[in-house]
């Protein structure tokens, strides 16, 4: 894939690609075959990032770095990057079943409580006949659990493996575990399982259009009104990124 255009929101990296240019450069990842990381930055993560550092780098050394939820693109656009669509998890994770099925990749769905991802794994294998699911764990293990799951994990010999703890937990432990995984390609996903399966519910499609997908999720999900109190301060963050630039 050609040289991709890079933005640069309160210090993260997040490539100015659309669904179809992540899907393609994670297809060139999978060819090459090293360990790749690729994530689905939301404007909370990259306010946390903001403040940690440790996390910073993290996003910072991922292969790809998609601008998933609005207030990315928002940020990016009046930072004067020109970001054509929000890439959000959930759809670049279909449109990587899709192709896995294609190209014959198996994928491995690791997260959520027991029982969601087998949930989801059915399906997706209904909406994409042919789909190699080649393994499935919960997201709720201890540490101690984890060579056996890390040793399960490189037997299945996934192709890319959808990893659904949550973000920024699903960074980190992507960032532990993935080289000693020798899978080509690890997501974070959220909580894209729990949609999946049918826990939780999408925004429909107009909502999605109008950029409000952010507001319903709140209206479904109040308790997570605590995260999205971030987003006026990344708002103001922003602003005061773009004052300094003009200066
Ligand atoms: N989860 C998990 N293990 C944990 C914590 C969370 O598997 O230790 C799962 C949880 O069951 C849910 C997902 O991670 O399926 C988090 O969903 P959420 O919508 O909060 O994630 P976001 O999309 O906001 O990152």
């Amino acid at each position: 894939m050609a040289q991709r255009e890079i933005a640069d929101i309160l210090g993260c990296r997040v490539d100015l690609v659309t669904t179809a240019e992540a899907v393609s450069a994670i297809k060139d990842l999978i060819d090459k075959q090293q360990p790749a990381h690729i994530i689905t930055l939301n404007a909370e993560i990259a306010y946390q990032a903001y403040y940690n550092s440790e996390l910073k780098n993290i996003i910072n050394s991922a292969e790809v770095v998609t601008p998933d939820g609005i207030g990315i693109v928002w940020a990016g656009r009046e930072l004067g990057y020109k970001f054509q669509e929000r890439v959000a998890g959930i759809d670049l994770f279909y449109r990587l079943c899709q192709e896995a099925t294609r190209e014959d990749w198996k994928i491995y769905l690791l997260g959520s409580a027991p029982g969601v991802a087998e949930k989801a794994a059915s399906k997706l294998t209904a909406a994409y006949p042919g789909l190699k699911i080649c393994g499935i764990h919960h997201g709720y293990f201890k540490d101690e659990d984890m060579p056996a799951i890390v040793q399960e994990i490189g037997k299945a010999a996934p192709h890319i493996l959808f990893v659904a703890l949550g973000a920024p937990k699903q960074e980190f432990w992507i960032k532990n575990y993935k080289d000693q995984l020798s899978v080509p390609v690890c997501i974070g996903v959220g909580g894209s399982l729990d949609v999946i399966a049918g826990l939780k519910q999408r925004a429909p499609d107009w909502i999605i259009k109008l950029n409000l997908e952010w507001l319903y999720r709140l209206a479904s999900e109040p308790s997570r009104i605590q995260r999205q109190l971030v987003l006026p301060k990344f708002v103001g963050l922003i602003l005061k990124s773009k004052h300094k630039r003009r200066i």
